[in-house]
């Protein structure tokens, strides 16, 4: 097994719909209110002392000089392991996770073979599917951004499991994208 589903929640899954998750407003530049403020901080959580950073789509709390990745964010509100954070937020971009019988063919596939090229080609005809002017679409600031950002954690896929779950949660995170648009 691997840790796929934390490094793919941690980067694809935009911080601030972390913090939307469990009901907190955090504007996804400058200083928001920690939503953890008043019980752990010193001041009842008067100050703004959250601040959150998109471009590596983590938080900073400068009370308690702490750190937030989006499985972070879960973790902590609902007191579950880093597992379960990240499949929840997952799936609150769409993400289906394969059923266990499914999961355990993947693994017992023998064959591990990872073909980066025909990932990425297979993730821009999905994209291609998604929207009818792809062409131009695949230049936009956003769009271009999230593909890259996609195609970077290429490096991280090891397995064939790796891979239709790569395929699955990127399709995904293109798909929001790409409706946003
Ligand atoms: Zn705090």
């Amino acid at each position: 097994m691997t840790d796929s589903n934390i490094w793919l929640a941690n980067d694809l899954v935009p911080i601030e719909e972390a913090f939307a998750i469990i009901g907190a407003d955090v504007w996804p530049h400058g200083k928001n209110y920690c939503p953890w403020g008043e019980v752990t901080h010193y001041d009842g959580g008067q100050e703004k002392a959250l601040r959150v950073y998109a471009d590596s789509n983590s938080a900073w709390c400068f009370d308690e000089n702490r750190r937030f990745r989006p499985v972070d964010v879960l973790m902590r509100e609902f007191d579950i392991d880093a597992e379960t954070a990240a499949l929840r937020l997952l799936e609150h971009i769409g993400y289906v996770a394969p059923d266990y019988e499914s999961r355990w063919d993947a693994i017992a596939e023998a064959e591990e073979v990872v073909d980066a090229n025909a990932l990425t080609e297979a993730l821009r005809l999905a994209c291609k599917r998604m929207t009818n002017d792809w062409d131009n679409k695949q230049f936009d600031d956003i769009i271009a951004r999230k593909f890259q950002q996609c195609l970077s954690l290429l490096s991280k896929v090891k397995t064939s499991a790796d891979s239709d779950q790569w395929l699955a949660v990127t399709k995904q995170a293109m798909k929001t994208v790409l409706t946003m648009t």
